[in-house]
């Protein structure tokens, strides 16, 4: 008897995969999800995003407990239950699991629990736990997504040297811990174990925290950032070794200078790299980067023509919305829709205290490209809305054209920065100029309102501070 052949099949059930799964059973295909861990959602649900800011939650309380007195208020030492804060966090990824599990089921989506490898373009193998199936198809989806990358003779043992999925199951608060890596996952780490007690070391190789990102905001994060740990920059971990219940950890500065420290936990947080090397990829013709990443065009598609790609195997930025709005287009195209994955900016949000956020292209990639533009920046002193949570240093800048002002970029550092970017990421979509922005009425005291005294100090219009317009 002939097998019959999967018209979708969608390897990965992360933002990316069951977003594209979801959106092609939406169109009227038959599709098939197939996934390996035991639950449905992938990193961002499970050992990511979702958990990280629930425990960042955690640590925004324990902040807002213990600095109430200086306007005031007055609590008792804030005091944790480990068991209880993880119960918590458990439970609320579990839901969104199963409530991913439901709305599959409802589109009477195929899920399969296994681990899938490419036999051809049109076939792969799954071995589930009781079985290897062979599948074959007219269309499949690579959406396996992306892993901590090591360090090279760096042991990671999940108890004294852990990953950020160690490290989100909290067991204890460790006194001393060391955080390898100043990215985003890093620093949102130290924010959440320092806020729960420890004393936190990071070093960074490079010589800035967040060296993507403009440096006069990452500046500011850094001032912060600094008050509650310590950042070594321009340092090389050399070697980290398991001792008698400690880590002890050789660090090495710029001049090449060599100091050994002690720490409870080491959390290794370099980097990710894709899922592409547990696929047999090679057996369907596609070729991948020598990072490991899959190549694809503004339909998703690789070079291969049925196989298509989304998510953080098909390189930076890895993120989740990403992921999630390539999993769409890949599903429309297939479905033979014309579709795209062209934005105009992609937002980046860092969820540390205080959270720093961005959409559309830095200054350095801007001159790289040779595109001419100007900067201006709000200084949250003048914000009434700032002042009183505390956050006069911050800040929302505006890069925009200087042959049309529309607006390029816009970076924001201070609390909500996070949610605050939605509405720039909006208007650089829409092709927004400075003005729009200016004339748009923003709800008074809010932080929105910085942006558009950004928008009036480019016009000249701003009376929040003297800045009139000299021509
Ligand atoms: P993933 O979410 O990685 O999912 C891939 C799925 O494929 C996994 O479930 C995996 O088990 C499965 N899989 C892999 N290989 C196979 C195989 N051979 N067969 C079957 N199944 C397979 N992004 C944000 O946008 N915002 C954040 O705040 C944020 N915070 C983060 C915090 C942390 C600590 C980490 C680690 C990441 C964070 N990210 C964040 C990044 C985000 O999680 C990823 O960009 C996103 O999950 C990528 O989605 P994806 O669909 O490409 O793949």
């Amino acid at each position: 008897m002939n097998k019959p052949i999967h018209e979708l099949v969608v390897i990965g059930s992360g933002p990316g995969g069951y977003a594209c799964a979801f959106r092609a059973a939406d169109l009227g295909m038959s599709v098939t999800l197939i996934e390996k861990d035991a639950n449905l959602g992938g990193v961002c649900l499970n050992r990511g995003c979702i958990p990280s800011k629930a425990l960042l939650h955690v640590s925004d309380i324990l902040n807002e407990a213990r600095n109430a007195s200086e306007i005031g208020v007055y609590f008792d030492a804030p005091k944790i239950n480990i068991k209880k804060i993880n119960s918590w966090k458990d439970d609320l990824v579990k839901n969104l699991s199963s409530g991913i599990e439901a709305l599959a089921k409802r589109r009477k989506i195929n899920i399969i629990n296994g681990s899938a490898k490419f036999v051809s373009a049109n076939e792969i193998l799954v071995s589930t736990k009781e079985n290897k199936q062979s599948i074959q198809f007219k269309k499949c989806v690579i959406a396996t997504g992306s892993r901590s990358t090591k360090i090279p003779n760096i042991e990671v043992d999940g108890e004294f040297v852990l990953t950020s999925k160690d490290a989100l199951k909290f067991k204890s608060v460790p006194e001393k811990m060391l955080i390898i890596g100043g990215g985003y996952i890093g620093l949102e780490m130290a924010t959440f174990y320092k806020s729960i007690g420890s004393k936190i070391d990071v070093a960074e190789f490079l010589p800035n925290i967040l060296s993507e990102m403009d440096k006069d905001l990452v500046q500011v994060l850094h001032k912060q950032l600094e008050k509650h740990f310590n950042i070594m920059l321009q340092t090389k971990v050399t070697s980290v070794v398991q001792e008698n219940g400690m880590v002890s950890v050789v660090l090495e500065d710029s001049n090449g200078e060599k100091k050994k420290e002690t720490y409870n936990k080491v959390l290794v947080c370099v980097g990710r790299k894709p899922n592409t090397d547990n696929l047999s990829i090679e057996s369907t013709g596609i070729q991948i980067t020598k990072k490991g990443f899959i190549e694809v065009n503004e339909e998703c598609r690789t070079l291969i023509p049925n196989i298509f790609a989304i998510g953080d195997v098909t390189g930076n930025p890895m993120l989740a919305h990403r992921a999630t709005h390539q999993g769409k287009v890949a599903a429309e195209v297939i479905n033979g829709q014309k579709s795209s994955f062209s934005p105009n900016c992609i937002p980046y949000v860092i969820f540390t205290n205080p959270e720093i956020a961005w959409a559309g292209p830095s200054e350095d990639e801007l001159k790289d490209e040779k595109i001419d533009y100007k900067m201006k920046s709000f200084p949250w002193q003048a914000s009434g809305r700032a002042l009183a949570l505390g956050a006069s240093f911050g800040k929302t800048k505006v890069l925009y054209s200087e042959k049309n002002q529309k607006i390029l970029s816009v970076g924001i550092i201070g609390p909500n920065a996070g949610d605050l970017i939605g509405e720039a990421a909006l208007a650089i979509e829409m092709n927004a100029f400075v003005e729009d922005i200016a004339l748009t009425i923003h709800p008074h005291p809010t932080l929105t309102e910085t942006f558009s005294n950004a928008a009036e100090m480019i016009e000249g219009t701003i009376t929040d501070l003297y800045h009139p317009k000299k021509n």
